[in-house]
This record gives C-alpha cells, sequence and structure tokens, in this order.
C-alpha cells in the first residue's frame, strides 16, 4: 500500500509523515514540496492514498485534486488545510476529496482520518 504526500511546507510534511508511521505499517510513503510534481507522482506511484495541502506557489491544491479525479475515482484522497471555512470543506469535497483535516494535525485528527477513508 501506497501514500502519496504533497504539501509544500517541509515541516508540515515531516510531522504528517512521522503520524503516518507511527499509525500505519508497510506503508511506503512518498512526498513531494513541489505542487508541480503531484500529478506526475500520482500517475506514477499510483498512491492508495493522498494527502493534499491546499495553498501552495505555483499549484492550487484544488486544482491537482480536480485533475486527479479526472482518472483516479477509486483511491482515496485527504485533504489537509489551515484553510476552515466552510465552503472549502464543502468544496473539496465536491471536487472529489474523501476526507479533510483541519491544519495544526495532531495523532488523533489524523487517526480520525485514516479511519474515516479506510472503512
Ligand atoms: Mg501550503
Amino acid at each position: 500500500m501506497k501514500i502519496l504526500v504533497v504539501d509544500d511546507s517541509g515541516f508540515a510534511r515531516r510531522a504528517l509523515i512521522k503520524l503516518l508511521n507511527e499509525q500505519l505499517e508497510g506503508w511506503e510513503i512518498v512526498d513531494t514540496g513541489d505542487g508541480k510534481e503531484a500529478v506526475p507522482l500520482f500517475r506514477q506511484h499510483k498512491p492508495d492514498l493522498t494527502f493534499l495541502d491546499l495553498t501552495m506557489p505555483e499549484v492550487r491544491g484544488e486544482d491537482i485534486l480536480e485533475e486527479i479525479r479526472t482518472f483516479d475515482r477509486e483511491s482515496k484522497i485527504i485533504v489537509v488545510s489551515a484553510d476552515i471555512q466552510l465552503k472549502t470543506r464543502e468544496n473539496v469535497i465536491a471536487l472529489g476529496a474523501d476526507y479533510m483535516v483541519n491544519k495544526p494535525i495532531n495523532a488523533e485528527k489524523i487517526a480520525q482520518a485514516l479511519t474515516a477513508v479506510m472503512c
């Protein structure tokens, strides 16, 4: 099983990957801080689960999400964002995200997200 982590913040990526490694066993994790690499990496690795930041330089997470959903409806996508507006949540769910986690993340939020998408 494979996970793709996309976030322009190295701190955020490291924090998330640490929590994932604590909560999951035997998953391969691929990550990038460059939003432009997200779709090519997705096509290359075909992850079962993607964690996707929204606010990044050059590429919006919403656009990445929309593009992935044009060719993959099956894999799980969890949006991770500091934007807590209800409108943002409704929009990313409408674009095909399976779940949204508000930053800052912690072990409980990630456990809830994993449970929600792996039922
Ligand atoms: Mg960001």
